[in-house]
């Protein structure tokens, strides 16, 4: 070997060693870098809130078939015409077609059902293949309208619709799974997938918070730990209510309400006892209650109004801006 073949030999294997420290080098920074990849992905935002058990209650989307082996929820709406009824069916309907075995029945505030209604209830049985869907009208009598310049809460509302339900559930008892769960969901609330699997397994009446009820951010029942019984509610707004609660705050298993054949909503009560005059039909006592959503301690569902929309242009027009469509 002459000296100059030797001194490039040693350049060579100079060369190879500072390449394959840099290789060495590259494969660290890169097996570093999955490493915290696959640690962040661990520890991912949503994941990390999470207990495991909470975790595992959320995944209840997965087990649908199971649902077939669980009472059926026959959920009860309200509903009357004004500008954003069809877009807060349409929010409802979407929410319900992801929750598996259920039965909708919606009552409209009509005398009779209006074309708007049977449309919506058509296009989500052929449409999106909603399978259980109920339609009934049942209106409210004239003396008991909002007139305009009424505050909302002048008037009980719904009260003729749910009986109306109440009426349909009890006289076709035999044909359904009256081992069922009976919920009353107005059209403008907004609903977790949650809350129906919590309410899924009531035995009597099950109850959870409902956001920006009672004048409240939340209106709640509140839980003895150590005994899992409601003790009492943290409502402020006539807080003498024997059971203080909204409607959406409660779900009751259905064979009690159509064993019990007089029990109906009443427009006799003072305004905001609706529910609790209800609900005094079937159990006296707080502790009869059955706290579900981590006792007390989640939000399933919120109690929302849409806002009216803004049409002051409508009125310089020759013809509606609808005129003509679908
Ligand atoms: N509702 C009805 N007729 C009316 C007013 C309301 O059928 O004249 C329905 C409405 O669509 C909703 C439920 O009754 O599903 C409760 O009404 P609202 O949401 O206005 O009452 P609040 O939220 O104030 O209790
Ligand atoms: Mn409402």
């Amino acid at each position: 070997m002459n000296k100059t073949s030797g001194k490039q030999n040693i350049y060579l294997v100079g060369a190879l060693c500072v390449n394959l420290r840099r290789y060495i080098i590259l494969i660290a920074i890169v097996t570093i870098l999955l490493v915290q990849a696959l640690l962040s992905l661990h520890r991912s935002p949503e994941g990390s809130d999470l207990e495991e058990s909470q975790r595992q209650s959320c995944n209840f989307c997965q087990h649908f078939p199971d649902y077939k082996k669980e009472p059926r929820i026959f959920i009860v709406t309200p509903t009357y015409s004004r500008h954003v009824q069809l877009a807060e069916l349409t929010r409802l309907s979407h929410t319900l077609m992801l929750v598996p075995n259920i039965h909708w029945i919606i009552v409209e505030d009509s005398i009779e059902p209006t074309r708007l209604l049977k449309r919506f209830v058509q296009r989500l049985k052929f449409l999106f293949g909603f399978k259980a869907i109920t339609h009934l009208n049942q209106e409210t009598p004239e003396a008991f309208r909002l007139k305009p310049g009424d505050p909302s809460w002048a008037k009980p509302k719904g009260i003729w619709q749910r009986n109306k339900a109440l009426q349909w559930l009890r006289e076709n008892q035999e044909s359904l799974d009256s081992d069922g769960i009976l919920y009353f969901a107005d059209d403008d609330n907004i609903y977790d997938l949650e809350l129906f699997h919590e309410m899924r397994d009531t035995k009597k009446i099950s109850v959870w918070p409902v956001a920006f009820a009672g004048g409240l951010l939340v209106e709640k029942p509140l839980v003895d730990l150590s005994t899992g019984r409601v003790t009492s509610f943290n409502s402020m707004w006539k807080r003498q209510r024997p059971f203080p609660f909204d409607m959406a705050g409660f779900a009751m298993r259905l064979r009690m309400v159509v064993d019990k054949s007089q029990a109906l909503f009443s427009e006799k009560q003072p305004i905001g006892y609706v529910e609790s005059h209800f609900i005094g039909q079937f159990v006296s006592h707080w502790s009869d209650l059955e706290p579900r959503a981590n006792n007390c301690t989640k939000i399933l569902v919120w109690h929302t109004r849409m806002q009216r929309p803004a049409l002051h242009e409508e009125r310089k027009l020759a013809m509606p801006s609808n005129y003509g469509m679908a």
